[in-house]
């Protein structure tokens, strides 16, 4: 979905900018008309307001009261601007509650209403803490449909201690398929560039997910666990990262 005011900010910048004019358009005075409506032979045809307003003298725009229908006066390109700086983050909020609502009509009484993405880096590239905060930061920045309440992680364990596997978990609430999801994420990542080797997605309970996401795990999971806490702080990387907020 795009966003107008962002799409063709020049073109509603030349409408905002615009000077509202008052509609008129030609007609036969009474006078100059039959008894059955036709014109008479020399009628004339004489301009007439087209909203009563004008006519009766209450218009603003007559008046000179509202240059147009959004400023009392001539705007400054600056005011433009603004008002469609506003109009934008309005379309941009829209659309995050149309989202909400969709999934909560698709997944409003499924308890598999999440997913679990996970990213694998390849361990031997040296610089895993820089590369997985771009990998983050180019997700939040794409504002992708499929993402919704999601949040990241970063870990260089997590299946146990002594292995290194570094990757990214997101957590999701679920709105696109599996297979979609994991397609895009491949075209995205799976690029020198992102050293990603793989991506795997399963759909779960959001809660399930979101509580592995955070950490919550078991037996030598959890010990992996407590040294990636350990590894993102030597290497300032966040605990979580809020994909959509
Ligand atoms: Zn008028
Ligand atoms: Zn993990």
């Amino acid at each position: 979905m795009i966003n107008p005011f962002e799409t063709y900010p020049q073109t509603f910048a030349a409408i905002l900018r615009k000077k509202h004019t008052c509609e008129t358009i030609m007609l036969y005075a009474d006078e100059d008309r039959e008894p059955n409506g036709e014109p008479k032979l020399n009628a004339r045809l004489q301009e007439h307001w087209v909203e009563e307003a004008c006519a009766y003298g209450q218009c603003e725009y007559c008046h000179g009261w509202q240059y147009n229908e959004w400023f009392q006066e001539k705007p400054t390109d600056s005011e433009v601007q603004e008002l469609i700086l506003k109009q934008q983050i309005k379309v941009d909020l829209a659309k995050k509650v149309k989202r909400k609502k969709y999934n909560e009509l698709i997944n409003g009484a499924d308890k598999n209403n999440g997913q679990l993405i996970t990213l694998c880096i390849d361990k031997d590239y040296k610089q895993v803490p820089k590369l997985a905060e771009e990998i983050i930061s180019v997700i939040i920045k794409a504002d992708y449909d499929c993402l919704l309440d999601a949040q990241a992680t970063i870990e260089l364990y997590g299946k146990s201690e002594t292995e290194l596997l570094p990757h990214i978990h997101i957590v999701t609430k679920k709105l696109k398929p599996d297979g979609a999801v994991a397609q895009l994420f491949r075209r995205k990542f799976r690029k020198d560039k992102y050293q990603v080797y793989r991506v795997d997605v399963k759909t779960l309970p959001y809660e399930s997910a979101e509580a592995y996401v955070m950490g919550e795990k078991e037996g030598a999971k959890l010990a992996a666990t407590a040294k990636d806490k350990a590894y993102r702080l030597n290497n300032s990387l966040q605990d979580i990262y809020d994909l959509t907020a």
